[in-house]
C-alpha cells in the first residue's frame, strides 16, 4: 500500500493529510485509487500555546487526538505530526511515505505544472517569494523541515498558480506599462488553480464528456473566492491577479476597486502603505461591509432582516455575476457553470443570487434543486441544479485540494 503526505505549510501552522493510493492506472484522474487514512492541523508553531490534532477518516464519530505542548518551529511540527500519525497506527515513521505532495501558493511563469522538488526548484520557489511574501517562505518551511527529516524522500510541489499559466497574454496583461511586467513580472498569475482544475475534471467525468469538449466557469466560492474561465480544459481568464486581492468580493478582501482609491486614502487619512494593505486584504469584502466574513452567519442574520448582511450578499452576488456575465463573452458561451469552497457547495442562497436574471444568457436555477443537500460523503456529491430550461449545466462539486495535489504529486514520483 503506497502512502502520501499531503502538507500545507503557512507561517505558523502545518496543515496534513496521510493517503492510502492503490493504483496509478493511466493518466485518466479517475483511475486512481486514492483514500484518506488521517487529516490534522499543527497550530501556532512558534507559541507556547501550540496545539495539534489528528482526526482519523475511518472512525464515524471522527476520533480526534489532540496535543497543547510548545512547538517551537516547523520542523518540531513534523515531529509532532509523525508522532500523532504512529500514536494512531497510522503511519510508523515519514520514511515509510512514497512522497510528499506541497501546496505551493506563487510558481510565478517558472512552473505551470507539479514539479518534483530540487535544489534548483528550492531556489527559484524562494525567489519568487517577493510575488507571495506571506505564503512562499511558509511553504519552504515545510518542504525544508521534510527534507531535514528524511532527506531521500521525493518531494513534489504542486502550484495554486500552474493550472492559470495557460491564460494567454491579452488576459494576463494589465494596461500598465509593459516594461512593468518584462522587469518586475507584473501580471496576472491567478490563484485557486489546484481546485478550478480539480473541479473541471470532476464536471467532464460527471458529465460523460471530456474536458477538451467543454466550456466552463468555475468558482471557488471560499473565504477567499475566484472565478475562472476555462475553454476546453485550460484555463483562459481567472479573476484573482498578480496577488489574490483583485476580483470577486471575498471574507476579508475587497477584489476589484479602483486602484486610485488607495492613493486617495493615504492622500486624506495619511494611511501607510502597511496599513492600506492590512485594509484591503483583512478589514475589507464581507467583513467590511457588514462587520463579519462567515457566510453562514450573514446568511443568517440576512434571514432576520439585517440590512447591512443583506447588503454585503447583494454586493458578493452582484460581482458573482457580473464574473460570470464577463467569462461568457470570453468564451462565447459557457456549457457547465460549477459552484465550490465553502460557500459554493454549501449556500443555496448564494448560488441562487449569483445566477438571479441570467436566464437570457442560457443560465436558469431550478429552485428545488438548489435547495437539496448532500455530504462530501454520499456516493452522489454532485448536485446538478439547472432548470430544465437552462442550456448551461450548473453543478455543485466538493472541491478536494489536498486529494488533488496527492494524485498529481503521486504521478511525478511514479514517474521518477
Ligand atoms: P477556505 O477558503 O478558508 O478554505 P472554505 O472553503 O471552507 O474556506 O469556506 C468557508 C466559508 O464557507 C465561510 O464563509 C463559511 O461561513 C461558508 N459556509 C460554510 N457552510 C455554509 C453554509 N451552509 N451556508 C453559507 N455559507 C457557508
Amino acid at each position: 500500500m503506497n502512502k502520501i503526505l499531503v502538507l500545507n505549510s503557512g507561517s505558523s501552522s502545518l496543515k496534513f493529510q496521510l493517503f492510502n493510493i492503490q493504483s496509478v492506472g493511466n493518466n485518466k484522474h479517475n483511475s486512481i485509487n486514492c483514500h484518506l487514512i488521517a487529516s490534522g492541523l499543527v497550530e501556532k508553531i512558534g507559541d507556547i500555546n501550540s496545539t495539534a490534532h489528528l482526526k482519523l477518516s475511518d472512525t464515524p464519530s471522527g476520533v480526534k487526538t489532540r496535543l497543547n505542548r510548545p512547538i517551537s518551529n516547523h520542523k518540531k511540527a513534523i515531529e509532532t505530526m509523525e508522532f500523532l500519525l504512529k500514536e494512531n497506527n497510522c503511519l510508523n515513521t515519514v520514511e515509510e511515505l512514497v512522497g510528499v505532495g506541497h501546496r505551493v501558493v506563487h510558481g510565478g511563469e517558472d512552473f505551470y505544472q507539479p514539479t518534483l522538488i530540487n535544489d534548483n526548484v528550492l531556489e527559484t520557489i524562494q525567489k519568487l517569494s517577493p510575488l507571495a511574501p506571506l505564503h512562499n517562505p511558509a511553504n519552504l518551511t515545510g518542504i525544508n523541515a521534510i527534507k531535514q527529516r528524511a532527506p531521500k524522500l521525493p518531494q513534489v510541489a504542486v502550484f495554486d498558480t500552474a493550472f492559470h499559466q495557460s491564460i494567454p497574454e491579452h488576459a494576463y496583461l494589465y494596461g500598465l506599462p509593459y516594461e512593468l511586467y518584462e522587469q518586475q513580472k507584473v501580471r496576472r498569475y491567478g490563484f485557486h488553480g489546484t481546485s478550478h482544475h480539480y473541479v473541471a475534471k470532476q464536471a467532464a467525468d460527471y458529465l460523460g464528456k471530456a474536458l477538451s469538449e467543454l466550456k466552463i466557469i468555475s468558482l471557488h466560492l471560499g473565504n477567499g473566492t475566484s472565478a475562472a474561465a476555462i475553454e476546453y480544459g485550460l484555463s483562459i481568464d481567472t479573476s484573482m491577479g498578480m496577488t489574490p486581492l483583485e476580483g470577486l468580493v471575498m471574507g476579508t478582501r475587497c477584489g476589484d476597486i479602483d486602484p486610485a482609491i488607495s492613493f486617495y486614502l493615504a492622500k486624506e487619512t495619511g494611511l501607510s502603505l502597511q496599513a492600506l494593505d492590512q485594509l484591503l486584504n483583512k478589514e475589507s469584502g464581507l467583513k467590511g461591509i457588514c462587520g463579519q466574513n462567515d457566510m453562514r452567519a450573514i446568511v443568517e442574520r440576512s434571514n432576520q432582516g439585517d440590512i447591512k448582511a443583506k447588503l454585503a450578499i447583494k454586493i458578493f452576488c452582484y460581482r458573482i455575476k457580473k464574473y460570470i456575465g464577463a467569462y461568457l463573452a470570453a468564451m462565447n458561451g459557457a456549457d457547465v457553470i460549477i459552484f465550490t469552497g465553502g460557500i459554493g457547495e454549501n449556500s443555496a442562497e448564494i448560488r441562487e443570487f449569483s445566477c438571479q436574471k441570467l436566464q437570457n444568457l442560457g443560465i436558469s436555477i431550478d429552485s428545488l434543486k438548489n435547495n437539496q443537500r448532500v455530504t462530501k460523503q454520499s456516493d452522489q456529491s454532485i448536485m446538478e441544479i439547472q432548470s430544465l430550461t437552462g442550456q448551461s449545466k450548473i453543478l455543485v462539486i466538493p472541491t478536494n485540494e489536498e486529494l488533488e495535489i496527492a494524485v498529481q504529486a503521486m504521478k511525478i514520483i511514479q514517474k521518477k
